[in-house]
């Protein structure tokens, strides 16, 4: 357990949370500031933090989470779409430094704003070099 972090606080019962479902690797529960109703955070029990440093079956096991969960919303809240978001970083808008997949219902003409905003490379080459980049380190 990292002392100082929220998430690790809920698993360990040291902080309240709505718990939806949990197992031996992982716990769901509603998130405070939900962008939608019914909005929800799906958790490793163990601290792992980036996405980068989380062992692959336990991103694994929580996508199959995810997945019940995104179920259940269509199931028990009418959701049109989810949206499921995962961020790693402040830069990339994350908060809180244990992974946690956002599981958020959808409804037509909800107007919640959570759209990329596109951008675009110079040329086919730009992009190209891109891709051989990232091959590179694969
Ligand atoms: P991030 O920005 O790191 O991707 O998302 C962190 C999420 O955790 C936010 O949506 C925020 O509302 C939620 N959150 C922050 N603190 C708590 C808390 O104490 N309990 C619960 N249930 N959610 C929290
Ligand atoms: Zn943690």
């Amino acid at each position: 357990m990292n002392t100082d972090c929220i998430f690790c606080k809920i698993v360990h019962g040291k902080m309240p949370s709505s718990i939806v479902c949990e197992d031996e690797k992982a716990m769901a529960f509603m998130d405070i500031a939900p962008v939608a109703k019914g909005h929800v955070l799906v958790i490793p029990r163990v601290h792992y933090d980036p996405i980068t440093a989380t062992p692959d079956d336990v991103l694994a096991h929580l996508i199959g989470v995810v997945k019940q969960v995104a179920q259940a919303q269509v199931k028990a809240l009418g959701a049109n779409g989810i949206n499921v978001s995962q961020a790693n970083g402040r830069c990339a808008g994350q908060l809180v430094p244990h992974i946690h997949f956002h599981v958020i219902p959808r409804s037509d003409g909800d107007n919640k704003q959570m759209k990329w905003v596109s951008g675009s490379y110079a040329d086919n080459d730009e992009m190209a070099s891109y891709a051989e980049n990232i091959r590179a380190a694969l």
